[in-house]
């Protein structure tokens, strides 16, 4: 079986899984148990130049190298990090100097503790480091050694490698940790799960996600973008401007769907029943989970 081909299989659950264990809300319903991470493969892909990512069980990890070392963006579960670690080893044999969270969700920063026992320097927006601080979703807190050690409120750059990395936070959209990471030279934004080409939106309200920033956010990354600009998603595979722009009409067209049905005065159980994405969920999955939060943030918004 190739590695996509098992990626295909699992992925849908594990997504599920993920944000259920570290980014659901507590009345979402419940999700299926975690994966087996024993049958986890990791693939490497090259985005641009000496950028990658690698695909395993979780978001996309972003991978920089270079003369100066290899600079990791997310790290997927804690399983993993050996895996993961190995993965990078087949593009380079330089030791890994820093890695970047995009946002809170464990499937992005689980494996932060393995990391940074392993003396490798996490950087990170303020929030997510307070989040990780007090226990995300109900986890205990991060061990002191798993949190970002360089924490930005608007945006941090890093010279690394020969390119100029821009790190800076979005409207409060999938989270209110939100950040992206834009390669200048190689022309590429890692955009973490504000933007996903595989199922339904998502809008974490309990961590602090919104529609409305999410717009903006989808917004902002399309005015940074340029024709050519190849975007990393936090789930899926590499996408361009435009692919973003038909995410951004989507969460949109749903902003004006559910909000009708809640400025009728319509409950959650009566909007799930009424199924409002029936037309979308052969192409995006089982829309329940989503339902349930982009509601309950959308309801705080109107
Ligand atoms: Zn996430």
């Amino acid at each position: 079986m190739s590695n996509r081909t098992l990626f295909a299989l699992v992925s849908p659950l594990a997504l599920l899984a993920a944000h259920t264990a570290f980014g659901q809300a507590p009345a979402a319903p419940a999700a299926p148990a975690q994966p087996d991470f024993s049958a986890v493969q990791i693939k490497v892909h090259q985005v641009a130049g000496n950028f990658y990512y690698l695909e395993g069980q979780g978001g996309n990890v972003g991978v920089l190298v270079g003369d100066d070392g290899v600079l990791m963006i997310d790290d997927q579960f804690a399983p993993l990090t050996g895996k993961l670690i190995a993965a990078v080893k087949t593009i380079s044999k330089k030791p890994i100097k820093m890695l970047v969270n995009t946002h809170v969700h464990g499937d992005h920063t689980g494996g932060n503790e393995n990391i940074g026992k392993m003396g490798i320097e996490i950087i990170a927006h303020d929030n997510v480091r307070a989040r990780l601080v007090k226990g995300v979703n109900g986890a205990p807190p991060s061990p002191a050694v798993g949190l970002p050690v360089v924490t930005f409120g608007d945006a941090i750059a890093l010279h690394f490698d020969g390119e100029d990395l821009e790190v800076a936070k979005l409207p409060p959209a999938h989270t209110d940790g939100d950040s992206y990471i834009k390669l200048t030279k190689a022309d590429v934004i890692h955009v973490g799960d504000v933007f996903r080409t595989v199922g339904y939106p998502i809008v974490d309200g309990p961590n602090g996600g919104t529609v409305k920033g999410t717009l903006a956010a989808l917004q902002k990354i399309i005015d940074m973008a340029g024709p050519n600009t190849k975007i990393l998603p936090g789930h899926g595979v590499v996408s361009t401007r435009e692919d973003i722009a038909a995410f951004r009409d989507l969460v949109a067209s749903l902003q004006t769907k559910v909000g009708d049905m809640i400025k009728q005065g319509m409950t959650l159980e009566q909007v799930l029943a009424a199924k409002p994405t029936a037309d979308l969920d052969a192409k995006l999955g089982p829309s329940e989970r989503f339902l349930t939060l982009f509601y309950n943030a959308l309801k705080t918004e109107l």
